[in-house]
């Protein structure tokens, strides 16, 4: 059972580590990224709704998303557990994620922080080359996480659940950093 939080810059290898980590633990990655891309692909209303924020870098309605969490926690194979790459991103979020999994009676078990520089973000993310990978919104989407997600690096720290874990080097070694950080906890 492994319920667990990936917080982290865009770029600092949120997806591919959750990848990794899904299949080693065997518990689903949910990504609010990818659901909503799919949202978009399908031409959903949820996904029209969202796609004019996805394109500028901004975040998406905190009331969209975590509508979307919702619906998928609920699904039966979130039952043992899940790991939760780029959500919550807001402390909005992060409150209304605490409040669905102790409703759920599922609680957090600990969430890591991928810590990368920026510069190094900015090559990953220019290399990756994602329809919304462009410089400017790149950078609008840095300046978004500096302002509304890491005030959750400090929200989780005083609950006791953060484990910073450096993100910088092969995917392996990143892997092995998360994969004793866990097993430690
Ligand atoms: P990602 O794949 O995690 O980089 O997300 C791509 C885009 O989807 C972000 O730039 C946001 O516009 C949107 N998005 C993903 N997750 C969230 C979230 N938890 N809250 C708000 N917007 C989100």
């Amino acid at each position: 059972m492994l319920k667990i939080v990936l917080l982290g810059a865009p770029g600092s290898g949120k997806g591919t580590q959750g990848a990794e980590l899904a299949t080693r633990y065997g518990v689903p990655q949910i990504a609010t990224g990818d659901l909503l891309r799919e949202a978009v692909a399908e031409d959903t209303e949820l996904g029209h709704a969202a796609k004019a924020a996805m394109d500028a870098g901004e975040l998406v309605s905190d009331e969209t998303v975590i509508a979307m969490i919702r619906d998928r926690l609920t699904e039966p194979d979130a039952e043992n557990g899940f790991i939760l790459d780029g959500f919550p991103r807001s402390l909005a979020q992060a409150e209304e994620l605490d409040s669905l999994l102790t409703e759920l009676d599922r609680p957090l078990q600990r969430v890591i922080h991928l810590q990368v520089d920026t510069e190094e973000i900015v090559q990953r993310l220019t290399d990756r080359g994602r329809g919304d990978d462009t410089e400017e919104t790149i950078r609008n989407r840095l300046a978004v996480f500096a302002d509304q997600t890491e005030p959750l690096v400090e929200y989780y720290e005083s609950r006791g659940l953060l484990t910073p874990v450096n993100a910088s080097g092969t995917i392996e070694d990143i892997q092995a950093r998360i994969v004793e950080a866990i097993e430690a906890a």
